[in-house]
Parts: structure tokens; sequence; C-alpha cells
């Protein structure tokens, strides 16, 4: 079992992000033939990954993209836009684990509304055509922005998201009203963003390296559960030190109760003889 992983360590990258599909498949038999799990197992997962989103519930639901519909027209319009879209992540084309997710972020929405409302209160523009224009023009500010953190963040070979200028005027129309009304409520406020002309299907791992929270969030390859089992089964670290270091290496920020639990599956193996840990580790 030994020479296998040897031989097999000694062809691959350090790095996920250079492996080849070849040796992608190489790194899944090996855990095939070494019984970690089986063919049907796995692709049961992947069948149950490349099920659509269920935007019946995260969508149709919800009370900010019923308000653009007719009673009970909502889930009709909901379908039609979903059955029109590629049914591939706008930013890496895969077709496993697809949400929705907004083309011009929340976030955004909130930031300039507050900002065009601070313009109010401080008497710097008092008509409904100055916050027209504020609304507007602060918008396509902001996204200029957010379009130069995605170009320094995705490193996907796909273009960055266009902004269509229908889609920014009725946005900058949302965010109008919310001022003139002086709504303050964040969460009425960003519910402007919830439009189906502003929904677009990404995969679960480019919604979260988008985010502007999720700090390393470019720099890794695979979702962190993915990565720690990657770091386990390929680096084969025989110290749960060197482990959360490899982790940290990877570009994990996360609190180290998440290395832990995946040492778990170290010690697990370790019991049947398949995973070797070295007698001075914190966790022998
Ligand atoms: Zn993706």
């Amino acid at each position: 079992m030994r020479g296998i992983e040897n031989h097999f360590l000694s062809q691959h990258p350090e790095k996920d992000s250079e492996w080849s599909e070849e040796q992608w498949k190489a790194l899944l038999d090996l855990l095939i033939k070494q019984g970690i799990f089986n063919w049907r197992e796995v692709t049961s997962l992947a069948l149950g990954h490349l099920n659509p989103s269920q935007v019946g519930t995260s969508i149709a639901s919800n009370k900010n993209f019923q308000a653009h519909f007719p009673p009970r027209q909502t889930w009709l319009n909901v379908k039609k836009w979903y059955f029109n879209q590629s049914g591939c992540c706008a930013d890496c084309s895969t077709r496993l684990e697809l949400q929705a997710d907004h083309l011009i972020p929340k976030e955004i929405v909130g930031a300039v509304t507050f900002k065009v409302q601070e313009l109010v209160n401080s008497g710097r523009i008092n008509t409904a055509d100055a916050v027209a224009q504020e609304s507007g023009a602060m918008l396509r500010t902001e996204l200029q922005g957010y379009t130069e953190f995605l170009r320094d963040r995705l490193k996907t070979g796909r273009g960055l998201p266009e902004f269509s200028e229908s889609l920014q005027s009725q946005i900058a129309m949302g965010i109008y009203r919310c001022v003139v009304n002086n709504i303050t409520d964040r969460k009425i406020i960003e519910g402007v963003a919830d439009q189906l002309s502003n929904m677009v299907l990404r995969c679960r791992r480019c919604n979260v390296v988008r985010r502007p929270s999720h700090k390393n969030g470019g720099l890794a390859f695979l979702t962190t559960e993915a990565a720690l089992m990657w770091i386990l089964f390929v680096k084969r670290p025989q110290r749960y030190s060197d482990f959360e270091k490899l982790c940290r290496a990877y570009g994990m920020t996360m609190a180290n109760i998440r290395f832990q639990e995946a040492w778990a599956m170290a010690k697990w193996l370790n019991q049947q003889g398949s995973y070797e840990i070295s007698e001075d580790c914190q966790y022998y």
C-alpha cells in the first residue's frame, strides 16, 4: 500500500491547482483501491450535487421576490428564469453544487443607499432628481471597486460579471425609493437586490471566493472541507501539528477546531493500520 502511495505522490505537483484531470483520477482510484469509499458511493454523492438547487424555496418563497409579481405568479416567473439559465456556474462553469446568487451583491446595495442617505441628511443634496442621479452614480462607482476586487480575487480564467445598464438602473431605482421614503432598515434596503434580473447561478465554491469577508478566498482551490481531506490523504502528515501547518499554508483562516475534527480521519485510519501517526504527535 505504501508503495502505491509513494509512487502516486511522486508524480503529482505540490499544488492541487496544478493537477491534471489524470492526476485527480489517480487520487480517486487510489482512495477506492484503499477502500475509503466505493464507486457507487462517490457517484451517488456527485449525482446529488448535480441536482439543481431549490430555488422554489430560496427565491420563489422569498417575499422580496414575490413583491415583483402578481399574487401566485412568482414560481411561474422564477421557473421561466431558471429554465433559461445555462445550468453552469457563471464563474467556473461547473455543473456541481449550483446556488442562486446575486449579480450586484446586497452589501453594495446597502453601502450605496447609506451613502446617498448621508448626502441627504447632511443637506448636500436636497431634490429627488439629485437623489436619483447620486444613486446611479454611486452604484456605478461601487461596482467599479467591486470589479477590481473580483479581478484580483478570481483566478478562474473566465470573464468578470457584467452589470448591464438596465440592471444598474433597476437597482438604482430601488435605492432611490429607499432614500426618498426614508427607509433605514438594512434588511429592507438590501432586499432591493432580490430581483430575478439580478440573480445568477454560481457554484458553492465561487460563491464563497467572492465574499470580501472570506479573507483568503482566492487562494484556495478546493472548498475547505475538501481541502482538509486532500491534505490528509495526499500530504499524509504524521503529526497533528504538521497537519495544522499545512492547512494554514493552504490558506485556511478558521478556528483550529476544524483541523482537529478533520484529524479524526487520521485517527480512524490509524486504528485500521492504514495511516501512520508519529509517536510524538500530541494526538498519538
Ligand atoms: Zn464556480
